[in-house]
C-alpha cells in the first residue's frame, strides 16, 4: 500500500499514509482539538502533564513541550511490584534528554502504604482504591499549575463513555469531553485531554515511529477491571463497524452541553473533614480508604496535615 499523499511506502493503513506524512497528519489533529477547544489558551498557562511512562501520555508531553508549553511532569507511583518502577525510569529518562522538568509522589510515601500492600490490606478490587487515590494525589500536587493535560485517547474515552452508561453513572460523563467543565471549583485543576481525537492505534504508530522508549504494557491489574472487558468488546466491534469508537465519541460530544446542563446543578463539593480536599461526602474517599488501611480512627485524624 502507498500513501495517499505521495508515492512512499504507507507505514499506517487508515489512513494510508507514509511515515512522515503519518507524523504530520498526527501532530495537526492533536494542534487542531487544542485550538478547537481552546485546551490551552496561550503559552504562559502553567501546565502539568499527569504522565505514567507509557505511550500516551509521553506523546502528550513531548508534543506540548515541543510545541513551547514548558510542561512539568507530574507522576504517580501506585508501588506495582514488577511494573511501575521500569515505567518511572523510562520516564525519568525521557524527562532528563528533554529537559522537563519531573516530580513523582508515591502511595508508599503520602499515604504510608503502596497499592500491593493496600491490597492486601484491605482487599477489594485494585483499580477501585488505585483509581481514587491517584486522582486524590493529581489534583492535589497539581494545584500550584492552571492546568492539568492528560494522555487520555479516543479509545479510552469511548470506553468511559460505555462504563458510564452501563454503571448508571451518567452524572460522571459530565466531566468527560476534550476538558472538564461539568462545573469549576478552586480545589479542583482543570483537565484536557490534548489526545482526545487520536485512536490508541494512531498513538501506538506515532510513539513507535518516533522510538519513544516507553513500556506497551498494561498494568498488571488491568485484566481485572471492567475497562478492560468493554475495551475488548468495542475493539472486537471495531472490525465489523469501522470507526465505532470514533462515532461513540462523536456523538456523545453533541450530547455533552445537556449532559452538562443537567448535572451542573448537582450538589457542590463539601470540603473532607480529614484533609481538607473537595468530595461528595463528609470524609473524602481517599481518607476512608486510609482511615480502614490505618484501622483506627484517632490514628487517622491525627494524620490530617499529612493527607
Ligand atoms: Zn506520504
Ligand atoms: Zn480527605
Amino acid at each position: 500500500m502507498n500513501c495517499s499523499k505521495c508515492l512512499q511506502k504507507a507505514v499506517f493503513s487508515s489512513p494510508a499514509l507514509c511515515k512522515n506524512h503519518f507524523l504530520a497528519y498526527f501532530e495537526s489533529k492533536v494542534k487542531e482539538t487544542i485550538q478547537k477547544y481552546k485546551l490551552l489558551p496561550n503559552k504562559k498557562i502553567k501546565l502539568v502533564v499527569a504522565c505514567s511512562g507509557g505511550k500516551d501520555s509521553t506523546v502528550a508531553l513531548y508534543l506540548l513541550n515541543k510545541w513551547g508549553y514548558k510542561p512539568t511532569a507530574l507522576a504517580i507511583d501506585e508501588g506495582i511490584k514488577g511494573y511501575r518502577p521500569h515505567t518511572l525510569l523510562d520516564l525519568q529518562k525521557f524527562c532528563r534528554e528533554n529537559k522537563i522538568p519531573l516530580q513523582i509522589y508515591s502511595f508508599q510515601k503520602e499515604f504510608g502504604a503502596s497499592l500491593d500492600k493496600i491490597l492486601k490490606k484491605l482487599g477489594g478490587h485494585p483499580c477501585y482504591a488505585c483509581g481514587i487515590l491517584r486522582r486524590y494525589l493529581l489534583n492535589q500536587k497539581s494545584r500550584s499549575f492552571d492546568v492539568i493535560a492528560t494522555g487520555h485517547n479516543l479509545d479510552d474515552e469511548s470506553q468511559s463513555i460505555l462504563m458510564n452508561l452501563c454503571n448508571g453513572n451518567l452524572a460522571l460523563s459530565a466531566n468527560l469531553g476534550p476538558k472538564t467543565g461539568a462545573f469549576s471549583h478552586k480545589k479542583f485543576t482543570e483537565r484536557i485531554k490534548p489526545l482526545y481525537f487520536c485512536s490508541e492505534k494512531e498513538v501506538m504508530a506515532y510513539s513507535l515511529l518516533k522510538e519513544f522508549e516507553v513500556s506497551y504494557h498494561e498494568c498488571p491489574y488491568a485484566y481485572l477491571s471492567f475497562r478492560g472487558k468493554v475495551r475488548d468488546g468495542l475493539n472486537e466491534l471495531e472490525l465489523s463497524e469501522k470507526n465505532v469508537n470514533e462515532r461513540l465519541v462523536k456523538n456523545f460530544i453533541g450530547l455533552l452541553p445537556a449532559i452538562r446542563k443537567k448535572y451542573s446543578s448537582a450538589k457542590e463539593p463539601q470540603a473532607c473533614r480529614i484533609c481538607g480536599e473537595a468530595g461528595r461526602q463528609e470524609i473524602c474517599r481517599a481518607c476512608q480508604i486510609v482511615e480502614q488501611l490505618v484501622g483506627n480512627k484517632t490514628t487517622v485524624l491525627k494524620q490530617q496535615t499529612s493527607c
